[in-house]
């Protein structure tokens, strides 16, 4: 694994577990931890990661940041937000899968990471690996139209049971919001 690789992964796992210690990250590049500290150097110098008692964690996102979307710039405290890791490690939050889902495509080459939630246990999740419930019956209010993020077949499949819709895989659910939203920006939480 090249270097950059190496901080990527690096950015990548902080991105799902929060924090790290040092000896953590050597073990699972299976280097030392002088290289992983050599590794880390750059990101602590652009600050996109800090020193913890630990060991080291994503530098906390201010409020502003965290509140506004990305793709449809409306303020949310929705529960179910999208993060997109690019490939210069720069950190997009989108308000909720619909979102996420759109500007993926529009930014698709540049994208090294795209994370979701699962909805009902809430656990982080690769979006690239989720499945998507279109049209059920439970209004998340937030973008129109609406799309849910599952870690598994199981899962969706429980809640679809309930609240009825339709399962997709990443690629498909990336279509058909797309082909829905008919090319227009303007998702109707957009205000
Ligand atoms: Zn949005
Ligand atoms: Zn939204």
């Amino acid at each position: 694994m090249l270097p950059v690789e190496r901080r990527k992964q690096i950015v990548t796992w902080l991105n799902q577990e929060g924090a790290l210690s040092i000896s953590e990250i050597s073990k699972r590049l299976n280097v030392s931890e002088m290289t992983v500290y050599r590794d880390i150097k750059p990101l602590l110098e652009e600050k996109k990661i800090i020193k913890t008692s630990g060991g080291i964690s994503l530098t906390p996102i201010t409020n502003d940041f965290l509140n506004a979307c990305t793709y449809c710039l409306k303020e949310s405290n929705n529960r179910h937000p999208v993060q997109i890791i690019l490939n210069d490690l720069r950190v997009e939050q989108l308000c909720c899968p619909h979102c996420g889902l759109l500007r993926y495509k529009d930014i698709e080459k540049d994208v090294s990471q795209i994370i979701c939630r699962d909805f009902l246990s809430h656990s982080t999740v690769s979006a690239r690996m989720a499945y998507y419930l279109m049209d059920a019956d439970f209004n998340l209010s937030c973008c129109q139209p609406q799309v849910l993020t599952f870690e598994s077949l199981k899962h969706a499949e429980q809640f679809q049971k309930g609240f009825g819709g339709n399962i997709r895989r990443f690629q498909e659910a990336v279509e058909e919001i797309q082909k829905r939203m008919n090319g227009e920006h303007d998702c109707t939480c957009h205000k």
